[in-house]
């Protein structure tokens, strides 16, 4: 009946309750992450299946999303749905402990890793672009990165302002589908936000999702509120309709220095996601079409007068720090021989939690009910009493965020409390203290699941930082211990030939399967990162992989 209703009319909506489609939570829980993934308050573009990031899509094309479905709804406990960027290939034999969707998005051999040879492959039909969430089906909307965000920025006023970002001015770039983060991010952690996106829409969903406080298109206008709240104190963010580039020129011009600057503009895709400082957005989508070649080159020139500008702010003060958006490498590309003269976030201020196996741990409510994030939140607040860091962010998160989609949550745990988490849900689903089963995952930005030399494995202590066998051992460990969908992509957050990365989702349904599945995943997954920064040589690593027995 599902997949009748469906097909007469698509709509990217998870089911919620109590009640299957499907033959089993196991393959419920795919099926409505995946249509969950495509919800218009979720996606930032449904009708072409992209989730965020640029291009990134939950499947390659409509045909191949109404053929998953399909498959989601027939498959039972002893096969597992092949998936090979966005579109199912086949079924194998396994077993019901085994993952019941693999996933393989985006991966080329190296040599032809590049967007020139994706492009060809993704117009000629064979292959869609995963980005890390979209196409393993564990977006969760711009939830997702707040609290990533949120912990960056309030490590950076550690870092640099004894912890308090009152009277501090955060200057960015881009308010798409995980930029649309940092405006509450910034504000939660205390600081006046000016951030800046060339599409107006953009800029209307993040006002709608209560992301952002005040929306201009008049750059004196948004200059005059950001420097009054500033010098009162106030926590508050305005989106101007520009271009980054040239609002930092004006900045410049006018001596308005920010405390902290980046970027989050979709600048690892220099054609399909940044868009030129002399384009209107109406050009730009032209340009693309007619000339992808010139299109390219104006793009790069563009971020290297962006990345120009954003030097000579840091020289004037600004703690400036790329966001993961491979902005840099493009800025070179374009001639900005200086571009790597800011670092990343991650060295910068991540890498420490890594090494205690600390990432964005998340987790969804398959009922569709608030009310069951509300019991996890405080079943968490209750069994992490010493975490006073965690539980500031869930009574925050619980009384700020607007769900979008099924009702989820993200908080970072780490090594130890996230095997424990996943226990403490399960028998939340058990006794029936929630309506219908969870599943957690994360983000493959996590601390042992990714190779990105200009991201999550920037300047690593051993220059081990492209090696990517890291991220295949964790694919492999987790479809060994059981996760419920795994994935492995190329090319997430900084774009084709810069990062390989795998995922997992592994469900809580109450049943002693979930049990031991979820001992297994939730501890093999953040022992990755231990293993990980323990063979690169960080203190930290080895003291956490001391205290939990991971050194061998
Ligand atoms: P997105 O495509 O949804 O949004 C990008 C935004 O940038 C768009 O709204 C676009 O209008 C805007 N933009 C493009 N060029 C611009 C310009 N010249 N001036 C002003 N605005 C401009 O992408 P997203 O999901 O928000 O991701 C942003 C970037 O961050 C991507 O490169 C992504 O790979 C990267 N990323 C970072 C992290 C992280 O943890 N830091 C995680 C995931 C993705």
């Amino acid at each position: 009946e599902f997949i009748n209703t469906y097909a007469r009319h698509p709509h990217y909506e998870a089911p919620t309750g109590d009640q299957l489609n499907a033959k089993s939570w196991q393959t419920e829980a795919p099926l409505r992450m995946l249509l969950n993934n495509l919800h218009a308050e979720v996606a930032e573009d449904p009708e072409q299946l992209i989730v965020y990031g640029g291009t990134g899509q939950a499947a390659r094309n409509p045909e191949a999303l109404l053929k998953i479905i399909e498959k989601l709804l027939e498959l039972d406990d002893d096969h597992s749905l092949l998936v090979q960027s966005g579109k199912p290939v086949g079924m194998v034999r396994t077993h019901p402990e085994a993952p019941r969707v693999l996933i393989a998005n985006s991966n080329l051999v190296p040599h032809w890793a590049n967007w020139e040879h994706f492009e060809k492959l993704k117009s000629d039909g064979l292959m869609m672009y995963g980005q890390m969430t979209a196409g393993s089906w564990i977006y969760i909307g711009s939830q997702g990165i707040l609290q990533g965000t949120y912990e960056t920025f309030v490590a950076c006023g550690e870092k640099h302002f004894n912890g308090d970002l009152k009277h501090k001015l955060l200057v960015t770039g881009g308010l798409g589908g995980m930029g649309g983060a940092q405006p509450l991010a910034a504000t939660m952690a205390g600081a006046t936000f000016l951030g800046v996106d060339v599409d107006p829409e953009r800029i209307q969903k993040r006002i709608d999702t209560r992301y952002i406080d005040k929306m201009t298109y008049d750059y004196e206008e948004a200059k005059k509120w950001v420097l009054e709240a500033k010098n009162n104190g106030e926590a508050v963010s305005i989106g101007l309709v520009g271009d980054i580039g040239n609002v930092l020129e004006k900045l410049l011009h006018d001596n308005v220095i920010p405390e902290i600057l980046t970027d989050q503009t979709s600048a690892h895709d220099p054609i399909h996601g940044y868009v030129p400082h002399d384009l209107s957005l109406k050009e730009a989508k032209a340009l693309r079409q007619s000339n992808a070649t010139l299109y390219k080159e104006k793009s790069l020139k563009s971020m290297a007068r962006h990345v120009g500008f954003m030097l000579e702010m840091m020289k004037r003060g600004s703690k400036t720090f790329d966001y993961g958006n491979n902005l840099r490498e493009f800025a070179y590309q374009g001639g900005e021989k200086n571009a790597f003269d800011f670092k990343g976030f991650v060295p910068e201020y991540i890498r420490p939690l890594f090494c205690e196996g600390k990432g964005p741990f998340r987790w969804a409510a398959l009922s569709g009910d608030p009310e069951d994030i509300y019991v996890t939140d405080k079943a968490l607040i209750e069994a992490f009493p010493e975490n006073k860091h965690m539980i500031h962010w869930l009574e925050e998160a619980k009384e700020k965020i607007a769900f979008q989609g099924l009702p989820c949550r993200i908080c970072w745990l780490g090594m130890g409390e996230r095997e424990k988490a996943g226990l403490i849900f399960n028998e939340l689903v058990k006794s029936g203290k929630v309506k219908a089963p969870i599943v957690i995952g994360r983000d493959h930005l996590d601390c042992g699941s990714v190779a990105s030399p200009y991201r999550e494995t920037e300047g690593m202590k051993d220059g081990s930082d492209a090696v990517s066998d890291w991220p295949l051992l964790n694919l492999m460990s987790n479809t060994a211990g059981g996760a419920t969908w795994v994935s492995f992509h190329h090319g997430g957050g900084v774009g084709m030939g810069y990062s390989q990365h795998a995922g997992m989702v592994v469900l809580v349904d109450g049943t002693d399967r979930a049990e031991r599945c979820i001992r297994r995943v939730l501890h093999n997954d953040p022992a990755m990162g231990v293993f990980r920064h323990v063979d690169a040589g960080y203190e930290e690593a080895i003291k956490t992989g001391t205290d939990f027995s991971l050194i061998i």
